[in-house]
């Protein structure tokens, strides 16, 4: 593998989870198929899907050239070979706490501040009934400032050894539809049984009420601190 190849293959994984979360957001606002599954009872309102389709494409167009860009620039220090099978696994649980905790401190602050509140923050909270692509719809700062999670996660690991390149596709990978999935308002069966993960309820009731529950991959963060209801 190359720095060329590692770049496309980080384009076109995020290429891809967002295509899934496009269509599901899409089936999700134009059909009954998971009706069931809804956590709000608020209808959606009508239209919203195209008319936030402009901020989606600008910030996932920023998220996928980020992200090409870091595998192309730091592509010396990935590891590209497979690795002892406990690397993938480690690297992937330590970016996704470190991703967390950062996630969590911004985000809490982004409230707590109320200038960052009014022009920053509350372009994300015109979702209050969120479906799956609106993980895209914040304003451009703060979604910069979201990025920085695993600029710091893997930033740390390379400090202590090579990141895998598998490990970073997988995060970025899996980040992504957590993120998708937190924003679809669904408690789907299966899908809300994982254990350790934040469910969809807990960013969902974020969205709902404007307050408690910072955090996005685990739930701890608000539990430590008492955020969390
Ligand atoms: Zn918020
Ligand atoms: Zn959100």
């Amino acid at each position: 593998m190359d720095a060329t190849t590692a770049a496309i293959g980080t384009a076109l994984l995020l290429i891809g989870s967002n295509t899934f979360g496009f269509l599901y957001s899409y089936v999700v606002l134009n059909s009954n198929l998971f009706a069931k599954y809804r956590i709000q009872l608020k209808p959606y309102k009508k239209g919203l899907f195209w008319s936030r389709m402009p901020l989606f494409l600008f910030n996932l167009t920023t998220l996928i050239l980020l992200s090409a860009f870091g595998a192309y620039s730091m592509f010396e220090f990935f590891e590209t070979s497979w690795p002892e099978w406990w690397v993938i696994p480690v690297q992937v649980l330590v970016a996704f706490v470190l991703d967390d905790i950062w996630f969590y401190a911004y985000h809490r602050y982004l409230h707590q501040n109320k200038f960052l509140l009014k022009n920053i923050h509350s372009i994300h909270h015109r979702a209050t009934t969120p479906f799956p692509l609106e993980y895209l719809y914040a304003h451009p700062l703060e979604w910069m400032i979201g990025a920085l999670g695993p600029v710091l996660g893997f930033g740390v690991l390379m400090l202590v050894m090579p990141v895998n390149i598998y490990a970073f596709w997988i995060f970025g990978l899996l980040r992504n539809l957590h993120e998708i999935h937190i924003h679809s308002d669904l408690e789907l069966p299966v899908l809300s049984k994982i254990p350790f993960i934040s469910k969809t309820r807990h960013h969902d009731n974020h969205h709902a009420k404007l307050t408690g529950n910072y955090s996005s991959t685990f739930s701890w963060m608000d539990k430590l601190f008492k955020t969390d209801f």
